[in-house]
């Protein structure tokens, strides 16, 4: 059962008022790395479909774009079907990280001008079929006159009554800011993903957007804490995923380390997630896709791997 814990106001304390955090070991442990691998059993759909999941911040930059192509290709891979819509109309660019620009032939604009169906703006990514695309416009265009909350409710109304029948997830990558395209974008969903980096000025932006969430109705909001680097936390440089947790007061969905490897599989526009050997970055984001599905959340446990030893910090909580 997923857990609503209402988000209190953030009240910002010292930066590291938990000096009982140990020191952490770097990120690519072993161990981490065989208890993700255990994740082998297909997870069990939870909640109605299809589930109207959007993707949001407050903060530009923090990695909104990224785990919706991430999340969004590891759900398909894990046999659901989704449907991911880059409401991001300014600075359209998840057509850039799936590999998929050049196969954006229409958008809803189009289609709500009457150009074109509502599937021939759909692009169906080639390495996963259950996995496809829309935009809502072209390029450097502006939000078109008059689309915002109803136009896209009525678009995923449209995606629901496809004679192939309604997808299981609507991923709905949301705008920086809290202005007119974020209300546009988080108007049709019924649940959100809150992607934070693990400093102030992300996390009192993310503690904003969970208030507007709530009062929009979205009462199932969950945070992936992205970037976070283990050695910066270890010379208490960062904000620890336990501090984070405890200022948002939000489920946690999945941690994601700083990898360069997100930057080379953006710039190649392969998402992390079908890298083979998978790295640790598109490990965690395979988790929080599992999770997603579940609804279930994860805790940022401590572990001690040899009770001798010193103690290292687990992103794979249970
Ligand atoms: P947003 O959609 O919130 O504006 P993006 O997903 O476009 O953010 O990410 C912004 C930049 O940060 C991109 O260049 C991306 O490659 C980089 N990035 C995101 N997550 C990570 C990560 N875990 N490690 C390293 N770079 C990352
Ligand atoms: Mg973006």
């Amino acid at each position: 059962m997923l857990s609503l814990i209402p988000s209190p106001t953030i009240q910002f304390k010292p930066l590291f008022p938990s000096k009982t955090i140990k020191p952490l070991k770097p990120f690519s442990s072993k161990s981490s790395i065989q208890s993700v691998l255990q994740w082998n059993r297909k997870p069990e759909l939870a909640g109605e479909t299809p589930r109207v999941v959007v993707i949001t911040s407050g903060k530009g930059g923090v990695g909104k774009t990224t785990t919706t192509a991430n999340v969004g290709l590891s759900l398909a891979r894990l046999g659901f079907s989704v449907v991911a819509i880059d409401a991001d109309v300014g600075l359209r660019n998840l057509d850039l990280l799936l590999g998929l620009e050049n196969r954006v032939n229409y958008t809803v604009v189009e289609v709500l001008n009457g150009d074109c169906r509502l599937d021939q703006a759909l692009v169906r990514d080639k390495r996963w079929s259950n996995f496809e695309l829309l935009c809502i416009s072209k390029p450097r265009s502006k939000l078109p006159l008059g689309f915002g909350g109803k136009a896209l409710t009525w678009v995923v109304e449209a995606l629901k009554s496809r004679q192939e029948g309604s997808p299981d997830f609507i991923l709905i990558d949301c705008p920086a800011g809290i202005d007119a395209g974020f209300i546009t974008a988080i108007t049709p969903a019924n649940e959100a993903v809150l992607v934070t980096t693990p400093d102030i000025t992300s996390l009192r932006d993310a503690d904003r957007v969970t208030g507007l969430l709530e009062c929009d109705g979205i009462r199932d909001i969950k945070m992936v804490v992205n970037r976070v680097r283990t050695d910066m936390i270890k010379g208490e440089d960062m904000m620890s995923v336990l501090d984070i947790q405890e200022m948002l007061g939000l489920a946690l969905l999945g941690v994601i380390p700083e990898d360069s490897e997100v930057i080379r599989s953006t710039n190649r526009g392969y998402p992390l997630v079908l890298n083979k050997p998978p790295t640790l970055a598109g490990l965690a984001f395979e988790q929080a896709a599992w999770r997603l599905v579940e609804q279930d959340s994860m805790k940022a446990v401590m572990v001690e791997e040899e009770p001798k030893r010193r103690g290292f910090f687990s992103f794979f909580g249970g």
